[in-house]
């Protein structure tokens, strides 16, 4: 085992998209060792309640943009700064891996403009969760040689060139934080003639007890999902592939709808810890 150091360091970390077991064994021990651990919403609750050590301290920092609650990026990196400072052994912890779609860009510049040293861990990212608890291999044999990881979460990312280019693809689609925005992206697809041989997946909530896969063709989307709406976090996978889940799926649908992870008002921000920190202390003065 690598000696690992304990103080003055972030460790920046991806948990994986939610079955706890999904944890690498590197992050779960420097969870064990770390004095403070900043938190995404998409975490497990069980990762922090069972891994942490008690007297470290947890601080969410989940951001859920559309929902207007969340922490500003600015205090994930003054957090961790701070932090890292006085000495202490920091984890930022992010769902799934560390740099897929998340804003770790940021935090790593704002660690080297402090000069302070960092590891960074992976995760499991979301579509391979998705994909192995819902039984879609992403490349299999035949059906598909490659796999995107794409977002539209606004219009702007994506251009017609470029749906194009996707439409007429074998390649499997997995959009990120675009269940929202699904009537976008299928219409898009349709415009440019995408193939009735591809079907479409929404898994909600994959790896976790709450998980549910639902499969549509694209040519019936329209027909069969008029106003469906979908519980975060969901991941869209697109492609021919998506049609081994009906063979391959090895686990049950959820028989309840409820959600899995936390909405972020409702957890520990790191205002609310800071303004009960200050409470606590006007108190004792
Ligand atoms: N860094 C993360 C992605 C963050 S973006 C990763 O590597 O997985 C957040 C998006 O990830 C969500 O909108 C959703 O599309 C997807 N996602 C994360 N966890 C998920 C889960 N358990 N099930 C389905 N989608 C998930």
């Amino acid at each position: 085992m690598p000696n690992y150091p304990t103080t003055g360091k972030v460790i920046i970390a991806g948990a994986g998209p939610g079955d706890p077991e999904l944890l690498t064994l590197k992050a779960l021990r420097y969870l064990q060792q770390a004095d403070v651990v900043l938190a995404d919403r998409l975490v497990s609750e069980q990762v922090l309640s069972q891994y942490v050590k008690s007297e470290a301290e947890i601080i969410a920092v989940g951001k859920q943009c559309r929902r207007g609650a969340s922490t500003p990026q600015e205090t994930i990196n003054e957090l961790m700064v701070e932090y890292a400072l006085k000495g202490k052994l920091v984890v930022r912890l992010k769902g799934g891996d560390v740099s897929i779609f998340s804003n770790v860009l940021d935090e790593l510049q704002a660690l080297k403009d402090a000069d302070i040293a960092y590891e960074i861990i992976p995760g499991v990212t979301a579509a391979l969760g998705a994909a192995a608890y819902a039984g879609i291999p992403l490349t299999a044999r035949q059906y598909s040689t490659a796999v995107r990881f794409l977002t539209f979460y606004r219009n702007e990312v994506i251009n017609d060139q470029y749906w194009k280019d996707l439409a007429a693809t074998d390649d499997t689609l997995v959009f990120y934080m675009s269940s929202e925005t699904l009537d976008g992206v299928v219409a898009n697809l349709l415009k440019h003639g995408i193939s009735d041989e591809k079907l479409l997946a929404v898994v909600e909530q994959a790896t976790t007890p709450q998980q549910q896969v639902d499969v549509t063709n694209l040519y019936s989307y329209a027909e069969n999902w008029k106003g469906k709406t979908f519980l975060s976090p969901a991941l869209v996978i697109i492609g021919k592939v998506v049609a081994l889940h009906q063979q391959f799926a090895w686990i049950a649908n959820s028989p309840t709808r409820e959600t899995y992870f936390k909405p972020v008002a409702k957890l520990f921000t790191a205002s609310t810890v800071a303004t009960e920190k200050a409470n606590q202390n006007a108190s004792r003065a």
